[in-house]
């Protein structure tokens, strides 16, 4: 039992109830630090990590205000219980679009007011920060930056709730290293994300490591959602992984949409068109219920 030290007669000590001994350097994430009760992460109405799995959906970046409010109110019909969409955008490319920044962050809340999706939307640096938490429900942390600690503390401090992208090559040690930074901070409303990772395989984007989603839940209490898209690379490869991802046990799906993917200024092939996303949350409440869960927000009746 490495890690805490734990005095023999600390059980006596006046006002000490409980002694939790963990045994992981990442201790505020482990699952012993609840007493192996999984976190339930409130987003608007839906409960992240509770029965329901979270619905997820929007454009990879934020383009055009009144397509962002038709995909909005598309991926609300569908089921969806948050709209997604980066304003600020990593790009492995620096002449490649970088995002609409601010501007892109006012389309989101015009979104959101249109339509009442919470928004979850991209911080790449310290900086950003302050900006986006004005306009976001949840703050994302995406793959590249998963071991950027600067930012990590930063968020750690925030008042939102922060989606954390597993590294591109990062072991789940990692992952829950990186998350214990936000933890250690004060924030505890967190979500993990299963991207896809680097392999030898070729044949996609990224490898989706599907054993991830039970392994950490053995591990951690916090939920873990599946991004289909960006392993996946290109449209028919989206709708296979997702159902993967549900079907391993995953909490929630965020998925990338657009419905002209021609149009799209990133990640255009990955896109799932209007047909495409109603197929993939008809799917999804189907698995979800095979395993004795719900999927996304019920249909209206
Ligand atoms: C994204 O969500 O559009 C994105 C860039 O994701 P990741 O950080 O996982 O590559
Ligand atoms: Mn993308």
């Amino acid at each position: 039992n490495e890690g805490v030290a734990v005095v023999p007669d600390v059980a006596s000590l006046p006002g000490v109830v409980q002694i939790i001994r963990v045994s992981k350097p990442y201790r505020l994430a482990a699952l012993e630090s609840t007493g192996g009760k999984p976190s339930v992460i409130p987003v608007g109405e839906a409960l992240v990590g509770s029965n329901n799995s979270w619905f997820v959906a929007g454009p990879c970046s934020v383009d055009d205000p009144a397509r962002l409010i038709d995909i909005a109110h598309t991926v609300k019909a569908l089921g969806a219980q948050a709209l997604r969409g980066g304003a600020f955008k990593p790009r492995s490319n620096p002449y490649a679009f970088q995002g609409h920044g601010v501007e892109g962050l006012e389309m989101l809340a015009r979104a959101r007011e249109a339509t009442g999706l919470p928004i979850v939307t991209e911080a790449m640096d310290i900086e950003q920060v302050d900006a986006v938490e004005e306009y976001a429900d949840v703050i994302q942390i995406g793959a590249r930056n998963m071991q950027n600690y600067q930012l990590l503390k930063r968020v750690g401090r925030s008042k939102r709730t922060v989606l954390l992208k597993r590294g591109l090559s990062a072991t789940l040690d990692e992952l829950l290293n990186a998350v214990e930074y936000v933890l250690a901070e004060g924030n505890c409303h967190v979500i993990l994300c299963e991207r896809g990772i680097r392999t030898f395989a070729n044949h996609a984007r990224f490898t989706l490591d599907v054993a991830a989603i039970p392994v950490l839940k053995a591990l951690t209490h916090l939920p873990i959602i599946v991004d289909p898209s960006h392993p996946a690379g290109v449209r028919p490869l989206v709708l296979p992984l997702a159902q993967a991802g549900l079907a391993a046990g995953a909490d929630g799906l965020i998925v990338e949409v657009h419905p002209e993917p021609e149009h799209a200024l990133s990640d255009a092939d990955q896109a799932l068109r209007y047909p495409d996303i109603a197929q993939l949350a008809d799917r999804g409440r189907r698995i979800a219920e095979a395993i004795g869960r719900t999927f996304g927000r019920p249909p209206a009746t």
